[in-house]
């Protein structure tokens, strides 16, 4: 399935911050971004039976996919930066997952093996199909994304943290695409 690119939806904002790129005020910077869907999906799949794209899960043929947060530290402010990332499973994970869906007892549950389905910007190599493992929360909560510790830059962001330099630097993309 080749990639295809989708635009960004940022979180809410109360603050102002001065845009490294055009030096004007911006709201933000937000400490949240979400992908609406994984990489391989386009519209011209929801013509075919097979394919669904729903708030929380996606299936397009054979492939299974959840909604999942992506979560860096940030070292200087009080608040955690999301991806909202969309994460590939096998089946009998899926199936295990849609399940116990709404059963308390689902945070208790093993991780699951997952990749990374989305293309994040500003990350090099690219972020397409790092391995993670998913971890279930509790009822209402998307599950949480452990990226495998590898020396990828994203990888490295979730282990250690990013400064608010960077999460200005990633508002600063979203705004001048
Ligand atoms: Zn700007």
């Amino acid at each position: 399935m080749p990639p295809s690119r989708i635009p960004y939806a940022s979180g809410v904002t109360s603050s102002t911050f001065r845009c490294g790129s055009c030096d004007q005020q911006h709201d933000g910077p937000p400490f949240a971004y979400a992908v609406p869907a994984p990489a391989y999906w386009s519209s011209d799949l929801e013509q075919r039976p097979g394919n669904v794209l729903e708030a929380e899960q996606c299936k397009i043929g054979d492939h299974f996919f959840l909604r999942a947060r992506l979560v860096l530290p940030v070292l200087d402010a009080e608040e955690d930066f999301e991806w909202g990332v969309w994460i590939s499973v096998s089946a009998p994970s899926y199936d295990r997952i849609v399940e116990m869906w709404g059963n308390p007892d689902r945070a208790e549950e093993p991780p699951y093996f997952g990749w990374l389905s989305n293309e994040l910007p500003l990350y090099e190599p690219s972020t397409l199909e790092l391995k993670t493992k998913l971890h279930t929360q509790p009822l209402g909560i998307r599950p949480l994304v452990e990226l495998e510790p590898t020396d990828h830059p994203l990888a490295v962001e979730q282990r250690t943290g990013v400064t608010m330099a960077r999460v200005r630097e990633i508002a600063e993309w979203h705004l001048h695409l």
